[in-house]
């Protein structure tokens, strides 16, 4: 039996996946700011429009399959994805999880086990509903779970969010996919938690891996089990790619193509670093820049067609379904 993967646009075999960009964005926003402050860089139609040439232009470069990790926190709203991408070539898989590195919304800290309002933890909830039933009346599902914690470690709600993360991905088998901060190193204490509430660390990717040039960090890493994420190629505010594509180099050299995989971080619009602010300071920092401008260069390194394929195919595929 094939093993299948959710998408917008229904589930897909694994071996349909094809190019795959595992960590972009499509449009990150903020609901309530969007209410009461409205970004006057903001235009649905503009937008979709933008949204849905990008798309062609990456079905056009090859890339088959997208992973949105835009996911609550981030403003998702995956009935506007869905309207959006409904007749598109490229394939989009949708998250679930929550985004903070910090503390949740006031909320959580009174709906839970334990709180005043007490019942199971809604952040479990809605992981297990995202991924099994549908997401929020879309009947689209999510086929990975993203988590965040940064430089201020795992606060006591980062932790509510990854016990929640692992016992979705233990219950259902979809993936785990961190934002980490490399700086501090913190993809071992995520790993190290992960691991404690069960998660198999071959079924997670340290996302942002690649902003390091700390080979021993990132060796521990995939020596842990994990895929480690050079996921930000063009976001030049967070690093530049010629270390990233050094430090590539390297982990390839040492033998580590099996637990890397490549992508963006990018955005077709993010209201916190708005299409005026990226054309200004991170011009290059687009869902094509891989395809246009890095690919090329580690294909003129010497990189061939077969390791290219396990990094943006097989590596990807890994991630999404398992061995
Ligand atoms: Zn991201």
């Amino acid at each position: 039996m094939t093993s299948l993967v959710e998408s917008v646009t229904g589930v897909v075999p694994a071996d349909q996946l094809g190019t795959t960009l595992i960590h972009e964005h499509l449009i990150v926003s903020d609901p309530e700011l969007d209410l009461n402050l409205p970004h006057p860089e903001w235009d649905e139609d503009r937008v979709g429009s933008r949204l849905r040439a990008q798309l062609d232009q990456l079905s056009a470069l090859g890339v088959e399959t997208i992973v949105d990790l835009t996911v609550p926190g981030l403003g998702r709203d995956v009935g506007r994805i869905a309207q959006l991408v409904h007749d598109s070539a490229v394939q989009i898989v949708v998250s679930t999880g929550y985004y903070t590195s910090d503390v949740l919304p006031p909320f959580f800290r009174l709906n839970g086990p334990g709180r005043l309002v007490t019942g199971p933890d809604p952040l479990t909830e809605m992981f297990l509903n995202d991924i099994t039933a549908e997401i929020a009346g879309t009947s689209v599902r999510a086929g990975m779970i993203k988590v965040a914690s940064d430089d201020r470690g795992i606060t006591e709600d980062v932790a509510r969010v990854f016990r929640a993360a692992a016992a979705a991905q233990r219950q259902t088998g979809v993936p785990i996919t961190t934002h980490s901060d490399p700086t501090t190193r913190s993809g071992l204490e995520q790993q190290q938690l992960l691991g404690q509430f069960g998660v198999p660390l071959g079924r997670v990717v340290i996302g942002h891996s690649g902003d390091s040039t700390d080979i021993g960090y990132l060796r521990e890493l995939a020596e842990a089990g994990s895929f480690i994420g050079f996921d930000r190629f063009g976001m030049t505010h967070m690093g530049r790619d010629a270390d990233r594509l050094r430090t590539l180099q390297t982990l390839l050299e040492l033998g580590y193509q099996d637990h890397i995989v490549l992508s963006q971080d990018a955005a077709v619009f993010s209201r916190m670093t708005p299409p005026t602010w990226r054309a200004r300071h991170a011009p290059q920092w687009r869902m094509d820049h891989l395809h246009t401008t890095i690919l090329p260069q580690l294909r003129a390194a010497g990189i061939d067609s077969r390791l290219e394929r396990q990094l943006l195919v097989d590596n990807p595929r890994r991630v999404l379904v398992g061995e």
